[in-house]
């Protein structure tokens, strides 16, 4: 490894080591009450930038795996999903799993679907909860969502983690209506990224989709700027980390869940989603390990001051 690579790497794991304490599992890790602190102060921060009329929902971390095969997911990212397993059965049988733990062998074996997942995304619970609200309003629909997601890549790299906190803004209503949404909101992000004096840029960008047709998906997704993420360098090695994501999903959740308007047009929807743990780790990599020591700028804009 050349020294300029050795000393990024090393500067990563500081920041890990002092930020996170490992939990035993590449991607998943406790947080430190300092790194929370910023966590919530950024939640603020998004909080702050709430349009009116918007409705909040936070949501657990699991969701029905129904409702995601319904929408989809299995075709497009099967391998980033996680699935909730349980011992079903009687006492015999539960026991029979118990005891398999006892002599070593797999207990997991045993185990069947509890009709759940670990949700990958914020949003994906939001759109059949809309629908049935009956038929969208002429002036569309705002929700803030957020909810620990669960993504099946386990990685060592600081920024991919398994288990990582989003938040959301969505919207739902006509297509003229989800084109200015977007647009509204990448500016926004843009005077957040300022205030908060991190370097960034904006880029086309395309969905994990899974296998070779997944890759036509993510071109077309390309083509049709279907995509946008602010990248800000968090890591050392490597180029700059997507923090911040601008979807625009045309019909498809409103085909899915039946969302309408009241003349029967399908709605469209788009999202904006904040990683927050990639931006807290953004402001630790980019102002230093020393909270109180960043620029006062930055400091009042989270109003840490
Ligand atoms: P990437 O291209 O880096 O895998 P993504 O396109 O999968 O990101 P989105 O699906 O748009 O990301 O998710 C919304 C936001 O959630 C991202 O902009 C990012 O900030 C955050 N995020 C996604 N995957 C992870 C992860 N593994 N660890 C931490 N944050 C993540
Ligand atoms: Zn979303
Ligand atoms: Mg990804």
């Amino acid at each position: 490894m050349a020294t300029a690579t050795k000393s990024r790497q090393a500067a990563d794991d500081t920041i890990l080591d002092h930020l996170f304490r490992p939990m035993g599992v590449d991607g998943v890790y406790a947080r430190t009450h300092e790194y929370e602190n910023v966590v919530d102060a950024l939640q603020r921060l998004i909080s702050r930038h709430r349009p009116e009329g918007t409705e909040v929902f936070r949501f657990p971390p699991v969701m029905s795996l129904r409702q995601l095969e319904k929408q989809g997911y299995l075709n497009s990212f099967p391998q980033l999903l996680g699935c909730v397993c349980a011992l079903h059965g009687t006492e015999a049988d539960v026991s029979a799993a118990v005891d398999r733990a006892k002599n070593g062998s797999d207990w997991t074996s045993e185990t069947t679907s509890a009709d759940l997942v670990l949700s990958p995304a914020a949003c994906y619970p939001v759109y059949p909860i809309a629908a049935k609200k009956g038929p969208v309003p002429a002036k569309g629909l705002t929700f803030d969502v957020a909810a620990d997601c669960f993504r099946h890549e386990p990685s060592k790299d600081l920024d991919r983690l398994q288990s990582f906190r989003m938040r959301e803004y969505v919207r739902i209503g006509a297509p003229a209506d989800i084109a200015t949404f977007r647009e509204q909101w990448m500016q926004r992000a843009q005077s957040i990224a300022e205030a908060l004096q991190l370097p960034y840029h904006f880029d086309r960008a395309s969905d994990p989709f899974f296998g070779r047709v997944g890759q036509l998906m993510a071109a077309n997704q390309i083509e049709q700027a279907l995509k946008f993420e602010l990248l800000i360098p968090v890591r050392g090695e490597g180029g700059p980390t997507a923090c911040m994501s601008f979807n625009y999903h045309r019909e498809h959740f409103g085909k899915t869940w039946g969302l309408r308007d009241q003349s029967g047009e399908l709605a469209h929807s788009g999202c904006v989603a904040f990683g927050i743990d990639r931006l807290t780790l953004a402001l630790f990599s980019t102002h230093g390990l020393d909270v109180d020591a960043w620029p006062r700028g930055v400091l009042e804009a989270l109003r840490l001051d």
